[in-house]
């Protein structure tokens, strides 16, 4: 592991803000938890404290949704101009830009991951998505629709829809982009449609989403719009996913915590529901992919942010031909990575986010060599202080194995070869998740091939991890319902009401009815 500072202006503004313990963001102000409890968030790299957060629970979410239902109801936000509130969204994507360094720093220190990379992907794409869903606050209308005679016989109608936004959304999002997935892949969307939002963000990760919250307030966002109350799952999330005067949960996380919410959801008011969970994706080279650009791509495709992106391609796919230089290839590859603490210049894989984290990942590893795999480089812990663990490559599994049927989330791979298309979309499309899948060839039809056949929400073509702001992002099967990001993740936080204004006068009971 390596230990050189990663020199940084903004150091300085991270430990400040480090240096008191942190609130939670109720009503437009940084408030104790009623309990007064608070929970300790650490440096997964070091395992040393960072700082205290106050603990929000039942009492905190009851508070927080008070406000974004008063504020919704006052329409400081709803009602506000479109412009006004492009502006301030806008506003609030340059502060985040202007605040980079510190929310890169902030952010590798409470996941782990290298500030060097939070600082190119995660901040910037975060402001880019408040830039992106600014420009959609003054698309927020309707349309006039002819109505058929058939409607009510012999009237005349002017209809028109209008979008409406849908009133107060609870986010609950996980810890492997903290801020990203929080403010940028549900906040920006959310607020540009006019709602206003309590957000409960994993208490792994509540550094850098509630420094965010500070910009927030400092871009324009009226009190009581945007709410965080870090806490825990089970009774901070639960309130909020069960709670009667929510009228949306935009929930990104596991498979196995989404059913819960929707049987929270189902079981209290029917709130609307977007999730975005899990994913074992495939990645596929085909036998006449330029390996020179396949080979580092699939490994980063698996080992980016230390596997723990939820469309990681942790399944590969390899032709028969070339499958023994791509196994030699990605190992090769893995054995290069740099390890180490992601406030060092020289680290290209932090920590694991948590000791919780390291456990599963280690489990996983060992059930696959309990099932008969093979492990061609990895599969251990390193050091004695953080929760690291080496990029792990398997080869000799089948989609029978536990390590290749779930969701591991972390840095380890598992190669399958496959003879042709028809064998590889059946093998890659044997899983329960379809969130991310990604395909290596120079045969453009073999490309466009795969492209069609896989079930999953994403493609990637001679690339992995591209994610953009207007292009939407979700789940085929149990990985999700409905898309962040792009047009769609818009529409999704909108309402869409029907107005009829009859023009002829006549009033007479109609008995045609839907
Ligand atoms: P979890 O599902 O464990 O947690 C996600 C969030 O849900 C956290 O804030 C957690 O709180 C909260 N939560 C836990 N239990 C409940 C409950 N009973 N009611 C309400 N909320 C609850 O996921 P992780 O944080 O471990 O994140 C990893 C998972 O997220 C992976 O499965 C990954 O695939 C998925 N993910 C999906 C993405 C996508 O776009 N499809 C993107 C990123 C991640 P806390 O942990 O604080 O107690």
């Amino acid at each position: 592991m390596t230990n050189t500072l990663l020199p940084n202006a903004q150091y300085g503004s991270a430990a400040q803000f480090l240096s008191t313990p942190k609130k939670l963001l109720i009503n437009g102000e940084f408030v104790d938890a009623a309990s007064g409890q608070t929970f300790v968030t650490i440096n997964p790299a070091t395992e040393e404290k960072l700082t205290d957060i106050a603990r929000g629970g039942v009492e905190d979410i009851d508070r927080a949704v008070t406000a974004a239902r008063q504020a919704f109801e006052h329409g400081s936000w709803s009602s506000m101009t479109p412009s006004q509130r492009q502006r301030i969204l806008y506003r609030l994507g340059d502060l985040i830009l202007e605040n980079a360094d510190e929310l890169a720093w902030l952010e590798s220190l409470d996941n782990g991951k290298p500030a060097s990379v939070a600082r190119v992907a995660d901040v910037p794409l975060t402001a880019d998505l408040f830039h992106y869903m600014a420009g959609w606050v003054r698309t927020l209308e309707g349309s006039v629709v002819p109505v058929s005679d058939l409607a009510v016989p012999g009237a005349e109608f002017h209809a028109y829809t209008l979008r409406e936004p849908i009133g107060v959304v609870g986010l609950i999002t996980p810890w492997n982009y903290p801020l990203l997935i929080a403010a940028g892949w549900q906040m920006a969307a959310c607020l540009a449609a006019g709602n206003t939002v309590v957000l409960k963000p994993s208490e792994v990760t509540p550094l850098s989403i509630l420094r965010f919250g500070e910009l927030a307030l400092e871009a324009g966002i009226p009190e009581g719009v945007i709410n965080i109350v870090p806490g825990f799952g089970t009774d901070a999330g639960a309130r909020l996913s069960s709670h009667p005067d929510v009228d949306k949960i935009g929930f990104t996380g596991s498979t196995r915590t989404g059913r819960g919410i929707l049987k929270a959801v189902a079981d209290s008011n029917l709130k609307k529901i977007t999730l975005e969970l899990g994913g074992k994706s495939p990645d596929i080279i085909m036998d006449d992919a330029d390996l020179d650009v396949a080979i580092p791509g699939a490994a980063e495709g698996i080992f980016f942010n230390h596997g723990q992106c939820c469309c990681a391609g942790s399944r590969l796919y390899v032709q028969e031909k070339i499958y023994d230089r791509v196994v030699a290839g990605i190992s090769d590859y893995a054995k290069t990575i740099r390890l180490g603490s992601g406030q060092d210049a020289n680290t290209q894989m932090g920590p694991l986010v948590s000791k919780n984290q390291e456990n599963t990942v280690l489990g996983y590893i060992q059930s696959g060599l309990d099932e008969g795999a093979e492990i061609t480089t990895g599969g251990h812990k390193v050091g004695d202080k953080g929760f690291f663990v080496e990029p792990t490559v398997f080869v000799n599994t089948n989609s029978q194995m536990k390590m290749v049927r779930e969701e591991i989330f972390g840095p380890v791979l598992s190669i399958e070869r496959f003879s042709d298309l028809e064998d590889l979309v059946q093998k890659a499309n044997n899983t329960e998740f379809g969130l991310g899948s990604g395909v290596w060839t120079t045969d453009l039809s073999n490309a466009h091939k795969v492209a069609k056949a896989i079930r999953a929400g994403t493609v990637f073509i001679n690339c992995y991890n591209v994610f953009d702001a207007a292009m939407p992002f979700g789940g085929y099967k149990q990985s999700g319902w409905g898309r962040n990001r792009g047009k769609e993740a818009f529409e999704a936080y909108t309402e869409t009401k029907a107005v009829y204004v009859r023009l002829d006068g006549i009033h007479h009971t109609s008995f045609a009815c839907g």
